[in-house]
């Protein structure tokens, strides 16, 4: 359209908005995107990908110690954390180039500016002032850390944002939390060596997981000499010389280098403009939208954590490509958000996909249970004390595998690959049928025969 400077304007260059912005351009459409920190997002800039490095670097303590018992003499290993940062640092720079080149090379306009609704068609750029025409907009902001309760001191504690950025490592944190970002981060300093207390108000950490996965978790965390403090909350923060004396609600009090809050993300909508223009926000506070990603105004869409959907960035990116599809591609594709496989990069890590067992006993009339706990191989010889934990959650009816839960050294990986049968609508007979690979710790997954629980509605249910 003539009057506009621009066919989509994407706000949020972060895992949703750039794959949206250059598919729309692979399709003719002309694209803009605007981003106000640092090009590729959460994800590549303070999520995902340092917090999976940071993850490698915090196993090797581990793998340093298992290696005697395999006949290995290592010398007294030293970490050295500004170096890791260092390194860390140069890849996401690197990711970043990548990010801005992939866009340059889809004629993309990057926008390096705060970028603001003024009416449903018009962006304001906060960097000049300048004002941009739309046909459609495209709102890929993101997510935000809650900053926590107003409790004395919390200008002491950092966030998600901080922690890839502390200048040294704690010798002693406490991060208060029970979510994926709270967990990993707990077994990433414990892996480095520091003192981890995590305090979580509810009654066991991860809640939404599988109540055997949330247990036994817990238990290898504690094995691996981390303080699970739950039932409890951080009221108070005192600065004392360089340490923090942290209060907790049964009065007790733990003296660190560093306090982390980890208690959930926000849906990034604050001074966006969205309520003037009539953007309606869901219940769950992200912005409302329809199966197509269609908020309340005709030419608004919204797609990632700003929605707050699913908030993964394969997610968000599934979510931008399918808009750029439907309203450029010519081929309208909702976003199928059932069976999405996760993974929690915790140690041991922690792989999942479909209901839990608690969900599958309220949705099913039959539930069948099969699971296994084992001392994964490679323990042995390490004469580490650990165990690795599988579940299966079959519908007594189809057969249909409705769940799997794993606790185990590359449970991540292992769940992408059982997440394409369970989205296949794969039967515990094909499981079955599945020659096992053997000797490895996915092979339990293909040869529990006896039912752990079985559970039936009665007809009067
Ligand atoms: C510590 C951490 C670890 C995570 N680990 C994982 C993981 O292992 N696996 C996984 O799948 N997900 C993980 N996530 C979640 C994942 O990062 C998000 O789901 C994903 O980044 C969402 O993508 P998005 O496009 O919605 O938003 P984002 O990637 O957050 O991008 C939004 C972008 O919009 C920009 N922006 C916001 N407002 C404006 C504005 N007004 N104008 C201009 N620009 C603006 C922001 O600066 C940002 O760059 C993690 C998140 C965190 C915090």
């Amino acid at each position: 359209m003539a009057d506009h400077d621009a066919d989509l304007f994407v706000i949020g260059a972060g895992s949703g908005g750039v794959r949206a912005a250059r598919i729309a351009s692979s399709y003719g459409a002309r694209v803009m995107i605007a981003e106000e920190f640092r090009v590729g997002g959460t994800c590549v800039i303070r999520g995902c990908v340092p917090k999976k490095l940071l993850v490698y670097a915090s196993r090797f303590s581990g793998e340093f110690e298992d290696a005697a018992g395999y006949g290995w003499t290592v010398p007294e290993p030293k970490f050295h954390w500004p170096t890791l940062i260092a390194n860390k640092d140069r890849e996401i720079a690197r990711l970043e180039a990548a990010y801005i080149t992939t866009l340059e090379r889809f004629n993309v306009k990057l926008l390096k500016s705060r970028a603001v609704l003024e009416d449903a068609h018009t962006v304001r750029l906060l960097s000049s002032g300048a004002r941009v025409r739309a046909e459609t907009i495209l709102i890929a902001t993101g997510g935000w850390p809650h900053p926590g309760p107003k409790i004395p001191g919390l200008e002491h504690v950092i966030s998600s944002n901080e922690v890839f950025h502390l200048p040294e490592l704690p010798k002693r944190i406490v991060i208060q939390g029970g979510g994926y970002i709270a967990v990993e981060f707990a077994c990433i300093f414990a892996g480095l060596g520091s003192e981890v207390t995590l305090v979580y108000r509810g009654e066991n950490i991860l809640r939404g997981f599988d109540d055997d996965v949330r247990e036994h978790l817990r238990s290898e965390m504690r094995g691996r000499g981390i303080t699970v403090t739950c039932g409890h909350t951080v009221t108070a923060i005192e600065k004392a010389g360089d340490k923090l004396v942290t209060r907790l609600s049964d009065d007790s009090t733990v003296t660190v280098d560093k306090v982390m809050f980890a208690i959930g993300r926000r849906p990034n909508i604050m001074g966006l403009g969205l309520k003037s223009v009539g953007v309606k926000l869901a219940e769950h506070g992200g912005i409302a939208v329809d199966e197509y990603s269609r908020t309340s105004v005709a030419n608004i869409y919204a797609v990632g954590d700003v929605t707050n959907r699913a908030n993964l960035t394969p997610v968000a990116i599934r979510e931008g490509h399918a808009f750029a599809d439907t309203i450029y591609g010519g081929k309208p594709t909702p976003v199928d958000h059932a069976n999405v496989p996760t993974a929690v990069f915790s140690e041991p890590e922690l792989g999942v996909i479909g209901l839990t067992e608690a969900q599958a006993r309220e949705q099913l009339a039959k539930v069948d249970v099969y699971k296994t706990s084992f001392r994964p191989m490679k323990a042995t010889l390490a004469g580490r004390n650990t165990r690795s934990f599988m579940k299966l959650l079959v519908d007594g009816i189809t057969g249909r595998v409705v769940g799997c839960h794993i606790v185990g050294p590359d449970a991540g990986e292992l769940i992408q690959l059982v997440g394409v049968a369970v989205k296949m609508g794969a039967t515990k007979a094909d499981f079955d049928a599945t020659m096992a690979v053997h000797p490895t710790a996915a092979e339990e997954l293909v040869t529990m025969r006896e039912k752990a629980m079985s559970y039936g509605r009665s007809a009067a249910e």
